[in-house]
Order: C-alpha cells, then sequence, then structure tokens
C-alpha cells in the first residue's frame, strides 16, 4: 500500500508503512481468535480511549477480558474475535452520564459487529459510585446497543456484559456469571462460572435471531 503524504500528515502512527507499527494495530495483533471449538465465530469492534496517545488500559488486559469472554462462552459454541480496533479521543475519558453513554456509540455504532467501549471511568448513573461494565441501548434509537467496560473493570466483565447482549437479565444460579451476588461460600469457585443451562438456550436463540436479521455476522474464517 503506498499511503499519500496527506494520509501520512492527518493520521502518522496509522499511515506510516514499515516495520514501526501503529498503536491499534498492535492492539489488534495482541488480541485471542476465536477457539476452534466455536462453531459461531462474532466480531467485536474494540474503540479505546487514548489519553497522551496511550490507551486507558494495556493489550494484556483486553486480551484477558477477550480470552475470559470466549472461555466463558465455550459451552454456548460462540466465540469471539476482535476485527478492529478504533481510537477514542480522550473527552470521553470519563462517563457520568446517561447521555454520555448515548454519545458515546452514536456516529460508531455498526451493525454486524458488537461494538465494545473501553473509557477511563463509568459512573453509576442511578447511584453514587463507578461500575465496571454496562450493556447500553442508544436512548435515541433503542435497536442499538453497545457494551462499555471501564478501566477498573474486573476480568469476566466483558463476559458478563456479552451475557445481556444475547438477552440474559442478573440471575441467582449459584454458577452463572449473571449472578452478582457476593455470597462466595454459596456458590464455586469463579474460575468455574459460566452459563445455567437455562441462560444458554437463551443465549442460542438470541443468536439464532440476532444472525437471521444481520444484527451480528459470523466472522468469516
Ligand atoms: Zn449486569
Amino acid at each position: 500500500m503506498v499511503a499519500s503524504w496527506a494520509a501520512v500528515a492527518l493520521v502518522p502512527s496509522e499511515a506510516m508503512a514499515g516495520p514501526k507499527k501503529g498503536p491499534l494495530l498492535k492492539l489488534k495483533e495482541a488480541m485471542p481468535p476465536c477457539a476452534e471449538g466455536a462453531e459461531h465465530c462474532f466480531g467485536v469492534r474494540l474503540h479505546v480511549v487514548f489519553k497522551r496517545k496511550k490507551p486507558v488500559v494495556s493489550a494484556k488486559w483486553l486480551a484477558r477480558q477477550m480470552n475470559e469472554a470466549n472461555a466463558r462462552f465455550a459451552d454456548t459454541k460462540i466465540g469471539f474475535e476482535v476485527v478492529d480496533v478504533r481510537r477514542v479521543h480522550a473527552g470521553m475519558e470519563v462517563m457520568r452520564t446517561r447521555k454520555d453513554r448515548d454519545r458515546l456509540g452514536q456516529g460508531r455504532f455498526k451493525r454486524g459487529v458488537i461494538d465494545v467501549f473501553v473509557v477511563g471511568q463509568l459512573d453509576n448513573v442511578d447511584a453514587p459510585g463507578e461500575i465496571n461494565g454496562v450493556h447500553w441501548r442508544n436512548r435515541d434509537n433503542r435497536q442499538q446497543r453497545w457494551i462499555i467496560l471501564s478501566k477498573i473493570a474486573w476480568h469476566v466483565t466483558l463476559a458478563h456484559e456479552l451475557g445481556h447482549f444475547f438477552g440474559l437479565p442478573h440471575s441467582d444460579y449459584p454458577g452463572s456469571i449473571m449472578n452478582k451476588s457476593r455470597k462466595r461460600d454459596e456458590r464455586p469457585p469463579e474460575d468455574e462460572w459460566a452459563f445455567h443451562d437455562d441462560e444458554e438456550a437463551i443465549i442460542e436463540k438470541r443468536r439464532l435471531r440476532m444472525t437471521r436479521s444481520g444484527y451480528i455476522k459470523p466472522v468469516e474464517p
């Protein structure tokens, strides 16, 4: 590919040819592929806030979220793969309001992939404090949904929010990652949390519906 000087001047790090890779390409290359056993591999588009030319989270952090999502969905035969990484400007670092959450995806949402945003701070809009992540519906167009993760997210937050993306509410199943109970002594070890059979059935229905409508498209092998 021949980059024109105009393009280089506009986006130097991304348009640069040769051995030096831009930060977005580096992040994308650090992401895991869908597992072999995943019969339905869906594309995730990562939108990461950059502050002072650096992403608010590391490639390792992002890879762990993806790995955990793939591991927890393994029984559903669904997998996730990052197909694109995009930069979001530092003005979006702190998400305080519902309007902020709407604005984050407006103009960035795309049908066919799962849009996941990673920000520096995600405030609780119902009570004081911060949250780890959220599955959000654009209030101006309820068809548009995306996931927002805070840099303080737990390693299974993406898997949990993807559970919401596939139609699941919170649950009481002891071994489910949709269970928000902190009573750990009544639950299996955290690394075993995945989905209950009833939840897997809902995920399967939703997968079929979203695939048929083109809301999400399987990644071409
Ligand atoms: Zn939740």
